[in-house]
């Protein structure tokens, strides 16, 4: 009866013991988010087919009757969570472009924030005003008041430190760079996968380079501001053929990239290279 007894403490103290620390991961997980890991890709893949992104903010003008100013956003559909890429500088010309290409504020589930600089930080709060029920994902190294400032308004912040499961098939890259930090978004589709880069900062090649060892598998598209605005002719005939080398299939430099950069890009790349600007959308069936 006594060692029953026993027993029946020493297994009650088990399950406690397994609890909180359950309980202790949770919370944290909360605040970091889900690293990547073995386990967490053991599941099996099942890609992506059909997506959607629509440039709801960029310098370059596109589509007709849509805002331009410097800095970039896009609003991204299909994944089981739609998703807000950066903000744009602007807040009120972010969701007046977002209101013109039809896309609901309020049908964000997470929000990405590349890097701090305000051209992709500066439209959050407008956004959050509209719609705090999202989760923002922010380099850790993001000033405390900024992040204070996120979860003042309702809203769920989760730092980013290492590579991040976002949803099924579409993660961060991790917090990038030495100097200034900055995380991409790497969405994994059937055709291959998709890298949306903020500024590119810590180096377009090496932001690609990262997606491919993170998740091992081909790139079909490389879009966002790759940062070559002053960059000579050498350099960026350089990062072509490092692009070329990576058998990137299509290429969409933006924002920040400049008009020289995306003059060889498009020579390059040729029918390969995607024009972006504010109000284009590209789906994946386009893609081949
Ligand atoms: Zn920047
Ligand atoms: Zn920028």
């Amino acid at each position: 009866m006594r060692r029953i007894s026993v027993s029946v403490i020493l297994l009650l103290t088990a399950v406690a013991v397994v609890l909180g620390v359950t309980v202790f991961l949770c919370t944290c997980a909360q605040r970091k988010g889900e690293i990547m890991n073995d386990e967490a890709e053991a599941v099996p893949k099942t890609s992506i087919n059909e997506l959607t992104v629509t440039v709801v903010y960029d310098n370059n003008p596109y589509g007709q009757g849509l805002e331009t100013s410097w800095g970039f956003s896009a609003f991204i559909t299909g994944p089981e969570k739609t998703i807000l890429f950066d903000s744009g500088g602007d807040g009120s010309m972010l969701l007046r472009n977002m209101k013109k290409l039809e896309v609901e504020a309020n049908s964000v589930d997470a929000v990405v924030l590349s890097h701090i600089h305000g051209d992709h930080t500066g439209g959050l709060s407008s956004f959050l005003e509209k719609n705090p029920d999202v989760t923002v994902y922010l380099p850790e190294s993001f000033p405390k008041r900024f992040k204070d400032k996120v979860r003042g308004y309702g809203a769920r912040a989760v730092e980013v430190g290492e590579p991040t499961k976002i949803c099924a098939n579409v993660y961060s890259t991790g917090q990038l760079g030495k100097w200034i930090k900055e995380q991409a978004l790497i969405i994994r589709t059937e055709k291959g996968l998709i890298v949306i880069t903020g500024c590119a900062h810590p180096g377009i090649v090496n932001i690609v380079n990262a997606a491919k060892d993170l998740l091992k598998e081909d790139i079909l598209f490389v879009m966002g501001g790759f940062h070559l605005e002053w960059a000579g002719k050498g350099k960026i005939e350089k990062i072509i053929s490092a692009f070329k080398e990576l058998n990137v299939r299509y290429a969409g430099p933006c924002h920040c990239t400049g008009a020289k950069a995306r003059k060889l890009f498009e020579e390059h790349f040729g029918e390969n290279y995607i024009n972006i600007g504010a109000g284009k959308v590209i789906n994946l069936a386009d893609l081949k």
